[in-house]
Order: structure tokens, then sequence, then C-alpha cells
């Protein structure tokens, strides 16, 4: 249960009422929300208490969540949140561009694609060191070096960074080659060890859509790591498993209109993962800002046959650029800026 109290409820009255439910053994959070009280009750409320609550002058207004997520609930924020991955703000109307090579691959590699990335006017470099590979024998990502190579390149160009993390294990490696977004990739997303681990990090968090995962599992998910302590969570839609072969998976772009009315999280769209096919990308990023997206995140290798993971999906720089120049047309269509 949400409890959206009153605009002007002062806190010694808002304490109270959070005192008065955790002596019937209910857990609650308070919102950061700056401009109301919002108290989310973690625990069942019984109906007794249910209609105290109701008939408190303090309350405006009872949301029960459709799952048993809180704190990711549309209702525990005014209005939908902004994420600041370095200087970048995600969400709340500005559209952000994140690209980069699927894995870093080597330091002079990684420095051109950072220059060829940041002129085309994206906000966020990625590049994977820790890779996830179906099979064992495939390139695994550089590790550690990996990390360092992303961050100097992004620190090259003046770019903040994501990337990939899987192990709960190497949460102090990120943090001390302070990579200023920590990706929870699609085979994680369920991960619930790693989700608090990265909830612990202080960093920002794109957690991806699990292969297969219902919006709902994605949602407590999430709720995983705003209940670990961290607020800056991106979600991201890079298409499900579905009976079609044609593509790699399906995008569901159903999400986007849809998450806008259950969280106040910012959705971003990876299209390159769900297609994983390159020359499908443009138009589905096209369709993605279209539909509200907050941002689109892509790869971009400068000889993609040449890449060592993704190279199918991956865009040219020269690619990127018209992608860039879309997205900022599909911004200002749709009512918002291009982030600057
Ligand atoms: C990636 O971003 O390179 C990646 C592995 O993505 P996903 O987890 O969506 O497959
Ligand atoms: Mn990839």
């Amino acid at each position: 249960m949400i409890l959206r109290l009153r605009q002007a409820t002062p806190p010694d009255r808002v304490q109270a009422l959070r005192e008065r439910l955790e002596r019937a053994g209910l857990r609650t959070v308070l919102s950061s929300e700056p401009s109301r009280p919002i108290v989310a009750v973690v625990d069942k409320v019984d109906a007794d208490l249910a209609r105290e609550l109701a008939a408190d002058d303090a309350v405006e207004e009872i949301v029960e969540p459709r799952g048993d997520w809180r704190q990711v609930h549309r209702a525990f924020r005014e209005c939908p949140s902004t994420v600041q991955v370095g200087d970048v703000s995600v969400g709340g109307g500005a559209v952000v561009v994140i690209a980069g090579p699927c894995s870093v691959e080597g330091r002079e590699l990684m420095l051109e694609v950072a220059q060829r990335v940041n002129d085309a006017g994206a906000h966020i470099l990625r590049g994977g060191a820790f890779k996830p590979r179906t099979s064992p024998y495939a390139f695994q990502g550089l590790g550690v070096e990996g990390l360092r190579q992303l961050k100097d390149a992004g620190e090259a160009v003046g770019l903040p960074v994501v990337s990939e993390i899987m192990d709960a294990a190497e949460v102090d490696a990120f943090v001390d080659h302070d990579i200023d977004c920590l990706q929870i990739g699609a085979r994680n997303m369920q991960n619930f060890t790693l989700l608090k681990a990265v909830a612990r990090a202080g960093r920002a968090v794109l957690l991806k859509r699990g292969l297969s995962a219902t919006i709902d599992e994605w949602l407590h998910a999430a709720e995983y790591i705003a209940a670990g302590g961290c607020e800056r969570i991106i979600l991201c839609e890079r298409g499900i498993r579905t009976f079609e072969t044609a593509t790699r998976n399906t995008l569901d772009l159903t999400v986007l209109p849809l998450l806008r009315e259950w969280t106040h999280l910012p959705i971003i769209v990876d299209p390159a993962h769900a297609a994983g096919i390159a020359r499908l990308i443009p138009p589905l990023s096209r369709a993605s800002v279209a539909a509200g997206a907050d941002g689109i995140a892509v790869e971009v290798h400068p000889h993609p046959e040449l890449a060592r993971s993704d190279g199918p999906q991956a865009l040219l720089p020269s690619e990127l650029a018209g992608l860039v120049a879309d997205a900022r047309i599909q911004a200002a269509v749709t009512g918002r800026v291009f982030h600057a």
C-alpha cells in the first residue's frame, strides 16, 4: 500500500503515522519526493487498519500496487524520476543516447570509438569488460583491464561510462574504476544477490529486462535495487524471447506507455540486442523515441566484421551520427528535448 499524504502534512505527523504502522508490525519507507510526503507500507495492511488509514485526514490517497513493488511504483513519486549518470540526467523529458562497442577490445580501439561516439553527439559511453557469452569458448571480455580502458576513454572525451557487472565480487572494481553506471544484463535480471550488491555500490544502475521476464518480474527486480538503498535505477527494454527466429529477440515497445503508468523510473530502449541486425536499428530507435523512450542504447564498432562480440548488430560511427540526428527530431516531435 502507498499512502500519499496531503502536501502540508508536517514531518512530526508523518512520523507519528509511520510509528503507528510500525507498532502494528508493518515496515514503512518514506519517499524522497520533496513536494509531498509519500509513505510506502511494505507489508500487508489488514482490513481494520486500512479503514483507519482511509479515515485519517492526513491521507489524501491510498494506492494499492498491482505487484509487490512499492518504491518503484509510479505513485511513490510526484513526477517521473531522473537519474544522474555522471553529468547526464536520464529521464525527465530529455532523450539520451548511450553508445559504444559491445566489448572493450583494446585501448586504441576504445579511444577511437569514444571519440566517434562523442563526435556523433551521444551522451554516455558503453563497453563490456565482463561479457556474458553463451559459449564458454567465446571472448569473455578484458575484465578489470577493460574497465580501466573504458573509463580512460570516457575521461578523454568527457563522457560518463556504463558497463555490465556479472558478479557481486566485482562491485569494488567497478567503484574503484569510477564506472558511472553499473549495467545488470538480461541474463542476471533475477540474480538477486547481484541486485542487492549493486544497490550498495552508490552508483546508477541500468537494469535490462530479462530474456523472458514479464514486466512484473522486471519491476520486482528493480524493487530489489530500490529496497537495497539505490534510487538511481534506469530500466532498459532489450527485446524478449518469442517464437520469432528472424530477429535475435522481439522488441517489446508496449512497455513504454505501460511502464509510464506503472513506474516513475526512466526507461530506455536497446534495439540492438532486440533485433540483432544493424540495419533494423535506426527505424526501431525512431519508433522507441516516438513511443516515449527516455533514451536509446546501441553498439558501435568501426569494423563490425572484426568485432569480438555482437558484430552483426554494431552500427558504424557514421550510422550512429544519423541515429542521433533522428533521435533529436523524434524528441522534438514528441514535445521533449534532446539532452544537450
Ligand atoms: C550487452 O549490453 O552487451 C548485453 C550483453 O546485453 P543483454 O544483457 O541485453 O543481452
Ligand atoms: Mn552486446
